[in-house]
């Protein structure tokens, strides 16, 4: 099991860089979940988060979880996933992509948006124009026989 390193936070690194480049302070508890978030393109529900900080010796609250991934989210460095109010994603690529939802692993993978096309969008309500289309096809492992 590998041990998350407490003591490497005076180091400036790129995921400081990244949380000051977009207005936030980077606290050891926001530097950690940076780093499960931030280090690599990821999906994870902040349980998950939680878990692994819990895992990796604890010290940050479901409460600060919760407002960090707010303030994440706000400042334009995850996305929320939402697959259903139960379950929601923070994504780590910002880039326009739709999702495979796993109804049996509950396991979110992406689509690059190059292998999909959708039509026949309805016009949207009046006053509006579609500012995006997240996709969530949902699948599960194919039915055995016998
Ligand atoms: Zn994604």
């Amino acid at each position: 099991m590998a041990m998350m390193d407490h003591e490497k936070h005076e180091e400036t690194g790129p995921l400081e860089a990244q949380l000051l480049a977009a207005g936030i302070t980077p606290t050891p508890q926001r530097r950690r979940i940076a780093t499960l978030l931030l280090s690599r393109p990821t999906h994870l529900s902040a349980d998950e988060i939680l878990d692994r900080l819990d895992r990796a010796g604890g010290g940050v609250s479901k409460a600060t979880v919760y407002n960090t991934l707010k303030l994440f989210v706000e400042k334009g460095l995850v996305r929320e996933v939402i697959v259903d109010p139960t379950r929601v994603f923070y994504d780590s690529n910002m880039g326009r992509h739709h999702h495979f939802f796993d109804e049996e692993t509950g396991k979110l993978t992406d689509i690059s948006t190059p292998d999909l096309q959708i039509s026949g969008i309805p016009q949207p309500p009046a006053g509006t124009v579609i500012s995006g289309v997240d996709l969530i096809v949902r699948v599960r492992g194919e039915p055995r026989d016998g």
